[in-house]
């Protein structure tokens, strides 16, 4: 994830509470893509540093747990220069122009001058952060396969390319398809920090309140005496994720017949969103910033230390070792 500062709720959704679950079931590695954030921030730096932290934290409030998973930033572990060096040199430019979002980011951020050769090889620094790990799987939603799919080709380049003793040494990786609900914004889009519409994981119970109380509604529902529907209102779709089934049965039946207001139906939604986020903000406040510190530096020396190997196995594979005689 890359260091945007504190995450909000649809970060916990379409990630996070996802990557709880899986660090029950697989070794996972989970990291703060500050070399990423250079990709775009490049001419400002200040942000990144505090940021990261801010990320850490809503990584452990959300319940990632360094005894079971390994967190670090990814800037920390040197391999994750290595190894795009060495990947770059087989990757054909023309995979990367036509990476979907490599268009789409630099109509989004216009007010930005992208072209770089660091924002046009971020799908080489991509791959390599999965490859480091010689990942078996990579969570992603929907709209981050194509960056899966560029490293299975990357790896599939490699291993044509290298071998140690014919054996390949970069597994493709799977992707690991992790649901996420569709979650809007107070202004009925996607929630998303550039669109200023989100609910922060930090924010507090009466941020949250205040917030949904100007969420938008059902366009259809003008009067207190209109019938409305859940499934065409923002305010539903939380509902829909947050909410208990009685909540639920309550929002659909007073919502369709006009027996409930607006106002009501948005305090039901509220008292469901604070439910989930309560937990999350004991934890934030339970960790103090030398804490967060040690648990990424921690990390970030398991992370080498697994980096490492692999980055030893690419070496040999490409014959970037002085084990053979001088003119052989
Ligand atoms: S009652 Fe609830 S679901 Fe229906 S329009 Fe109002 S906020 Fe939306």
């Amino acid at each position: 994830m890359r260091p945007t500062g504190k995450l909000h709720l649809g970060n916990y959704m379409g990630a996070l509470a996802n990557w709880v679950k899986l660090q029950e079931q697989y070794e996972c590695y989970f990291f703060i893509a500050d070399l990423h954030a250079l990709t775009t921030d490049y001419a400002d730096t200040s942000k990144v540093a505090p940021n990261t932290l801010e990320v850490a934290l809503d990584f452990l409030a959300a319940g990632l747990d360094p005894e079971k998973c390994t967190i670090f930033v990814q800037s920390h572990v040197k391999q994750h220069y290595e190894l795009p060096l060495l990947l770059g040199m087989i990757t054909p430019l023309g995979w990367l122009e036509r990476v979907p979002s490599y268009k789409e980011m630099q109509e989004n951020l216009a007010n930005k001058d992208l072209t770089m050769y660091g924002f046009l090889g971020y799908p080489v620094l991509m791959a390599s952060d999965i490859l480091l790990y010689q990942a078996d799987f990579v969570p992603v939603g929907q709209d981050q396969q194509a960056h899966v799919e560029l490293t299975r080709e990357v790896a599939r380049r490699f291993n044509q390319f290298y071998k140690i003793d014919g054996q390949e040494v970069l597994p493709e990786p799977k992707v690991l398809l992790t649901p996420s609900p569709k979650l809007p914004g107070t202004d009925g889009r996607k929630m998303s920090k550039s669109y200023g519409n989100t609910i922060m994981l930090a924010d507090p119970e009466a941020e949250v309140r205040r917030k949904l109380k100007t969420m938008v509604t059902d366009p259809a529902r003008i009067r207190r005496t209109d019938a409305g529907d859940p499934d065409k209102c923002p305010v539903g779709d939380l509902h829909k994720v947050f909410s208990t089934p009685e909540t639920l049965t309550k929002v659909y039946d007073g919502c369709r017949s006009a027996g409930i207001g607006c106002i009501e139906c948005k305090g039901w939604a509220a008292d469901g969103l604070v439910q989930v986020l309560q937990p999350i903000q004991e934890r934030r406040a339970s960790f103090t910033i030398p804490q967060v510190k040690e648990i990424l530096a921690e990390g970030s020396n398991r992370a080498h230390a697994r980096a490492a190997q692999t980055m030893q196995q690419v070496r040999a594979a490409m014959q970037m070792t002085l084990t053979g005689e001088a003119g052989q």
